[in-house]
């Protein structure tokens, strides 16, 4: 106060302290709605960010897997941990999680989801931590990590979050492991929405509840606008590999039985389909899920299970040739054998792209010992996880290294892996 001031007795009322009381606050206050350079500064606004966002998703019960250390929940507060009752005592119910994220073509956020009352922030009941401290079931881990860029961030069938969690679920479902622990990293660009990034973190959380996973850890940055796509997401993920397990590349012999868990290309058309504004007849959506259930249950058939790799980017053409080229066998594979859905195939048509080669995101193959082919096909069919299963080739000693397709009409041609990338931003 300015000591020459009139004494406020001495003022009319009306006159009295507008200019002089209004003040700034230092702290930005909490009521932006979109990501801001301050999210990612290590301040109050991104302590608010964990909190209101993060925590409030993640601290939830995300699936039957382990507890942390002492039974508590981990969260994605740098590791720091909440129980599920103590960060809820006081909290207003979330309204129900969506499980399917939708966008209108062109537009960037989710429209199925409810805008829900900013909830309050779960307080931790111990002190924030600079790790997560879990409990793991074997000595034999699985660890794994993968990033994901994807535009638009909302698709048919799926969207950037749901993508982040089941992409690290499935690599490790793949070495035959029970996914348990996933971290987050999350690159923001400033100005993105902040309801589209509480969606993208809901889905996520719902998607690690359905695949029994827990989202422990995590990490945010902010960076200028036009520095990436409104949200990039890093997941690293452990799990463990129970006993007598082996699943692995190293197992794979001639004669060995390829078997596709379904059919080919969903992921990368719904994305692609979306991006250039392509509408077919039929539902086109992205096939996203976890594989982790439908893999526990091929295992736990006893079966003969040699290696299996999820068909992600590059599709099954580069999934073969890799594992090809790892071990030093030939694969023959039919094409009337390949299941490609009518509006996938008319995706590829129109964008002049080969289905083989089209990224999956809930598609596997196994190669299995003749004499499991079957067993495992009969496990598949009987599972949601998989959507027509079929035999599609079988390894060979001949041709090593050589992925050899016998066409609709008997010539056999040679599927190699592309040069280059046939889809950028897909997964
Ligand atoms: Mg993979």
């Amino acid at each position: 106060m300015n000591s020459t001031n009139p004494k406020p007795e001495a003022r009319n009322p009306k006159q009295i302290a507008i200019p002089e009381l209004q003040f700034t606050c230092p702290v930005p206050l909490n009521d932006h709605a979109t990501v801001q350079m301050a999210h990612g500064g290590g301040g109050r606004l991104m302590r608010s960010l964990i909190e209101n966002l993060f925590l409030s998703a993640f601290a939830e019960g995300q699936g039957r897997g382990g507890e942390g250390e002492n039974g508590r929940r981990q969260t994605a507060d740098g590791g720091g941990d909440v129980s599920r009752e103590d960060a809820h005592a006081e909290c207003p119910q979330p309204s129900p999680l969506p499980t399917n994220l939708r966008s209108v073509p062109g537009e960037g956020t989710c429209t199925r989801h409810a805008p829900r009352p900013t909830p309050h922030a779960p307080r931790p009941v111990a002190p924030s931590h600079d790790s997560a401290v879990v409990r793991v079931e074997s000595d034999r881990l699985a660890f794994t990590t993968d990033s994901f860029i994807v535009s638009p961030l909302f698709f048919p069938g799926g969207d950037i979050g749901k993508l982040a969690v089941c992409g690290t679920v499935n690599d490790l479902a793949m070495a035959g492991a029970k996914p348990a622990y996933l971290s987050a990293g999350f690159l923001l660009e400033e100005g993105l929405p902040l309801e589209t990034l509480r969606c993208v973190v809901d889905s996520m959380a719902a998607a690690a509840r359905a695949a029994g996973v827990r989202i422990v850890t995590g990490d945010t940055k902010v960076v200028d606008r036009g520095k990436c796509d409104g949200l990039f997401i890093n997941t690293s993920g452990i799990g463990w590999v129970p006993p007598g397990i082996e699943v692995s590349p190293a197992r794979v012999r001639p004669g060995d039985a390829i078997l596709l868990s379904g059919d080919l290309g969903r992921h990368g058309m719904a994305v692609m389909s979306v991006r250039e504004g392509l509408s077919f007849e039929g539902a086109l959506e992205s096939d996203c899920a976890s594989l982790a259930d439908l893999v526990e249950a091929m295992l736990a058939a006893g079966a003969d299970l040699h290696c299996l790799r999820d068909l992600t980017r590059g599709g099954l053409a580069a999934a073969l040739n890799e594992i090809a080229a790892d071990v030093g066998v030939g694969m023959e594979i039919e094409e009337t054998a390949i299941p490609v859905a009518e509006p996938v195939a008319a995706a590829c048509e129109m964008l002049g792209l080969d289905p083989l080669y089209v990224a999956n995101e809930g598609r596997l193959v196994a190669l299995v010992a003749p004499a499991a082919t079957e067993r495992v096909l009969q496990i598949m069919r009987e599972h949601p996880g998989a959507v027509g299963p079929v035999r599609i080739g079988v390894v060979t000693a001949d041709h090593p290294n050589i992925v050899a397709l016998r066409g609709r009409f008997g010539g056999e041609r040679i599927v190699d892996l592309l040069s280059g990338e046939q889809m950028p931003r897909i997964c």
